[in-house]
């Protein structure tokens, strides 16, 4: 059973981009970067916002998540790093390599694929 992490852009996330419900979306439906899971079972168990600019609580934010999810015994497998950090964060380079760097799971880059091509067309 694959436990799913979603991280994105605390700019961004229920803000901008209102309720998170493509992200959800898509992981029910089995879209975008979630389509890898689309034979197995898999359940999204989180999703959790990088901690503010610059990112630096990124870490702290995840070992919250792991001690926060130990009681239930729920940990992630895989974390999804949404494309409101992936397309648009300014640190993504340091955010994602630290994710990439302690996590100890796989970090997939996307989520949904939902974005309008244009903005008027
Ligand atoms: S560090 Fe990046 S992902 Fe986090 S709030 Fe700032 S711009 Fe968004």
């Amino acid at each position: 059973m694959e436990k799913i992490l979603i991280v994105g852009c605390k700019n961004t996330m229920d803000d901008v981009c209102i309720g998170c419900s493509r992200c959800m979306v898509a992981f029910n439906r089995r879209e975008g970067a979630f389509e890898r899971y689309k034979d197995v079972d898999a359940e999204l168990i989180g999703i959790l916002n990088c901690g503010g600019c610059p990112g630096v609580s990124i870490i702290t934010r995840l070992i919250q998540v792991k001690l926060w999810n130990t009681p239930l015994n729920e940990q992630p497998t895989k974390i999804h790093i949404g494309p409101c950090l992936a397309d648009h964060c300014q640190y993504y380079d340091d955010v994602v390599t630290k994710i990439q760097v302690k996590a100890g799971i796989e970090v997939v880059e996307g989520t949904h694929s939902y974005m309008p091509p244009k903005v008027f067309a």
